[in-house]
């Protein structure tokens, strides 16, 4: 099947001079580019921040949008990346306060014993995770008394006898991308394709960009580069260099987003078979659901039949009160998890990001896999590796916002 066009180019006009010259020149504005640009930025460095769409249009446009711990790693033992991401929330929480919202997520259990065993659980992810800067008082963790519990129209008929609440952070992932995208000096160049590279003694020198909109051509030369083109990096390295090497695997995930039930105040967390989770998540007028996890071959999938079922299933055993199939479904998302390749199921695979030189051109650096919670470490991380400077101010400088930012030719 052939993949759907590349989505949404820029709405506004971008200069076009026809050539630019950077230190790093960065492929892919989704959250990891973006990150990065910021904070090359921070370190004085010139950089560019180049993407074949828009900032934030690929899959930091479709996550389940939680700058989190990791709940369901308390099952998985995997307690050091869980330990990095209740950390990190606390500083999206002051670098981007009006990106980020605390939520109390209850998770339901079905008998004393698992309620027991939660309570334990999560006691351990918020002692953890007891760096939360303007938590609302109004927001109350631990065992959720009975009869709110049952206040709530999904806990009606179904399988579960109480819950307990935990903290996490949603986000806005797109505009949380944009905005560590205007809080670079980078040159963004949207809509850029790259088409033909130039190379010498083991290293890259600069690309040939074709502007997507009007087909001008553009040089742009760098001394490093950074690939981090999500779940499309392997198509990209072999379409580019011949580079056979499969680095990746990709899971498609979807969120159904369902009109507002009246009395679903919290976002509830339901574990399912596997050590996956369910999330049900009142916001921004509308109820999102998601999410699930199918292996594919490629960066734009359509969405399957089985994938809408898989849920409405879940949500049916989980909740039977509520009529699900009756509820009008508002919107449908799909995006495609790029995971580090491993063995076994995805839902098995680690969502850790790997950084990785690239074996044939020494100044190109590749960023592998990932979430939206550890972009920003992680990014941290390669820029002091790129530059040698370390930059403390990562952690407290706040985002500028992107609203009104129009991107610049460089
Ligand atoms: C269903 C789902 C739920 C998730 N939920 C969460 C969550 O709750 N919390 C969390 O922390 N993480 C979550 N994640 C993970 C997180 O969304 C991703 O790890 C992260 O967005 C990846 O960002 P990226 O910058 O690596 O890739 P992307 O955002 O995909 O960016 C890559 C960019 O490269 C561009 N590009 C591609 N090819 C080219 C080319 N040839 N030339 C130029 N540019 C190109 C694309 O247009 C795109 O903008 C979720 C992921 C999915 C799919």
């Amino acid at each position: 099947m052939a993949s759907p066009p590349w989505p949404d180019s820029p709405a506004f006009p971008r200069a076009s001079p026809s050539g630019l010259e950077v230190d790093v020149a960065i492929l892919g504005a989704g959250i990891h580019g973006a990150a990065l640009a910021r904070e090359l930025s921070l370190r004085g460095v010139a950089c560019a921040l180049v993407d074949r769409g828009s900032v934030g249009g690929g899959t930091s446009q479709w996550s389940s949008q939680l700058l989190h711990g990791g709940i369901r790693y308390l099952l998985t033992g995997d307690i050091r990346p869980m330990r990095e991401g209740l950390a990190e929330r606390a500083t999206w929480m002051r670098i981007a306060p009006l990106r980020c919202r605390w939520e109390a997520f209850w998770m339901p259990h079905r008998s004393w014993m698992e309620g027991l065993a939660h309570r334990l659980g999560i006691g351990l992810y918020d002692g953890w995770g007891r760096d939360r800067p303007a938590w609302p008082g109004a927001l109350r963790l631990g065992a959720v008394p009975e009869q709110v519990f049952q206040s709530d129209p999904r806990a009606r008929s179904g399988p579960f006898r109480g819950a307990t609440a935990y903290a996490d952070l949603l986000t806005w992932d797109r505009a949380l991308t944009r905005d560590l995208a205007a809080s670079s000096r980078a040159a963004i160049l949207e809509g850029q394709e790259p088409e033909a590279w130039e190379e010498a003694a083991g290293k890259l020198r600069a690309v040939r960009l074709r502007d997507a909109s009007d087909g001008s051509p553009r040089r742009l030369e760098a001394r490093k580069w950074v690939c981090a083109l999500g779940p499309w990096t392997d198509a990209a390295l072999g379409r580019w260099f011949g580079d056979e090497a499969k680095r990746l695997r990709l899971s498609a995930g979807i969120h159904l987003w369902f009109d507002p039930l009246p009395g679903c105040e919290r976002p509830w967390t339901l574990r399912r078979p596997g050590g996956r989770v369910l999330f049900v998540v009142p916001r921004d007028g509308l109820l999102q659901v998601g999410t699930t996890e199918r292996e594919v071959a490629e960066g734009w999938v359509p969405i399957v039949e089985e994938e809408r079922e898989e849920l409405l299933a879940a949500l049916e055993e989980g909740m039977p009160a509520v009529p699900w199939r009756r509820l009008p479904v508002r919107a449908e998302e799909l995006g495609v998890r790029p995971l580090v390749r491993g063995t076994g199921g995805t839902a098995h695979l680690s969502r850790e990001a790997v950084l990785e030189r690239h074996p044939r051109f020494e100044n190109l650096h590749l960023v592998l896999g990932g979430k939206l919670t550890s972009a920003r470490l992680l990014m941290d991380h390669l820029a002091t590796t790129l530059t040698g400077q370390a930059c403390p101010a990562s952690r407290t400088e706040p985002l500028r916002l992107w609203d009104g930012q129009a991107s610049t030719g460089g």
